[in-house]
């Protein structure tokens, strides 16, 4: 090895070490505007964030105001009424199922604040002196809840997971995911899935032992590692049984499809099925500001106040005031301007066109989704639904395709089937604003 250092391309550590990519100069609405003129459509919103689009000016000036008033302070010394604006923007949201919210910065974080949270719970029910033996978590294979180590040991993404797979969590293990697509057998009845699928979380919390398990944990639509996949209806209803039965929490990872991307403000308000902890973020600030945070069951945020009174997890950024501000005035304006009625009206016109132009498409294998979250997932056999193989990297080829086309256009894509990280996806989950010509 020569001693001389390889010059990197770029100075910042980009996602890919050799691509860099091209570089927005301007952006409104849906649009993004690059160095090289060209506009690009943002047909996923970033990552399912930038939800009430670009250049807000309501957000723009609310944000200024706040750092007019103040921008940062200690959360254990002061409070801002951006911060307790927000929470009760939040709490209220949830029509008196939720009684707190927590707020941190990233979808990873409230993952975290959430396993802390579901923990700390099971302490403070257990008699003083007592440690609670509930340390484990049920998650699914082929889910996402984030990149630090326990949101990452919860993760059931193989790729994500492959490098770090030595220093991940034991205390995490998995079960099948709801993917209809793939999961349901020939000839099985949806009602016959779901018992299987309710078997199989019972049969993980006897493998793993009784009172062992703090909480099970699942996105309602399965976002990076699927591609916007939404569980059968009745599915969660029967594995919050299980749950129930064997008394651990339920915790709905709601980073993605929460706070209306779904078609409701809170996917869990689909099915009524009401989680004791649920995490969100992306949209909530709708890219304006990194703000994530968590809802709090009134199950557990009783056992809090009754018990110690303090969560044990304090953050520099926890209910940082310029977040909150900006985060309630995206919340206010999708409230007064309505537009998760819009969701579901401009998301039932695309899937419509979507199914019209592509399903017959002989390398389309499903159109799924929910809202403005909908995802094509590519096979190259449709009888088969055989994979193409990853050294094709086909998500990724069409993803620059439709970025370099005529009339470009920015779309989210990644790859998992139900049987792991191949197979091929690209996710369509425009902002919430997009009209019918968009
Ligand atoms: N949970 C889900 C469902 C996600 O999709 C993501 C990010 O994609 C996360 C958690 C982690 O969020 P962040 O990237 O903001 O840390």
């Amino acid at each position: 090895m020569s001693g001389k250092n390889e010059e990197p391309t770029s100075y910042l550590l980009h996602r890919h070490a050799t691509y860099i990519p091209p570089r927005v100069i301007a952006s409104s609405g849906c649009w993004l505007e690059l160095e090289d003129g060209r506009k690009v459509f943002d047909g996923s919103s970033g990552a399912a964030v930038a939800c009430l689009g670009h250049g807000n000016d309501q957000v723009k000036e609310a944000i200024n105001r706040q750092l007019d008033e103040v921008a940062y302070i200690h959360s254990g010394f002061f409070e801002s009424s951006a911060c307790t604006g927000f929470a009760k923007e939040l709490v209220l949201s949830t029509n008196g199922k939720m009684a707190q919210a927590f707020l941190i910065s990233s979808g990873s974080e409230a993952m975290e604040a959430a396993i802390k949270l579901a923990i700390q719970y099971f302490v403070e029910i257990t008699s003083p002196g007592h440690y609670s033996q509930r340390k484990r978590f049920i998650a699914r294979r082929q889910s996402y809840h984030g990149t630090t180590l326990g949101a990452l040991s919860m993760g059931g993404h193989k790729g994500r997971r492959k490098i770090y797979e030595r220093i991940l969590m034991d205390n995490f293990s998995h079960v099948s995911p709801c993917n209809p697509y793939r999961g349901l057998r020939q000839g099985e009845s949806v009602e016959a899935y779901i018992e299987r699928l309710a078997k199989e979380l019972d049969d993980e919390f006897r493998r793993v032992g009784p009172n062992t398990v703090a909480a099970f944990v699942a996105e309602p639509i399965v976002g990076a590692a699927l591609g916007f996949v939404p569980a059968v209806p009745g599915y969660f209803k029967a594995m919050k049984e299980v749950c129930d039965k064997h008394g651990a929490l339920l915790i709905f990872d709601e980073v993605m499809v929460g706070m209306g991307r779904s078609g409701t403000l809170h996917a869990w308000e689909q099915e009524g099925v009401v989680p004791d902890i649920q995490t969100i973020g992306k949209g909530l600030g709708g890219g304006y500001i990194p703000i994530s945070g968590i809802l709090i069951g009134h199950r557990v945020s009783n056992a809090l106040s009754k018990g110690t009174g303090q969560f044990a997890h304090g953050q520099t950024y926890q209910s940082h005031a310029i977040a909150c501000a900006g985060g309630l005035a995206v919340q206010q304006i999708i409230r007064k301007e309505n537009l998760v009625a819009n969701v579901s009206e401009m998301g039932n016109l695309m899937v419509r066109l979507l199914k019209e132009r592509l399903q017959s498409h002989p390398y389309v294998g499903d159109i799924r989704g929910k809202g403005l979250a909908w995802a094509i997932e590519f096979v190259q056999d449709k009888q088969s639904k055989e994979p193409f193989k990853p050294e094709l990297k086909v998500a990724e080829r069409i993803h620059r395709k439709a970025l370099e086309g005529p009339d470009p256009i920015a779309l989210y894509h990644g790859s998992g089937t139900a049987d792991g990280d191949k197979g091929d996806h690209i996710m369509i989950s425009p902002p919430f604003i997009i009209t019918e010509e968009e």
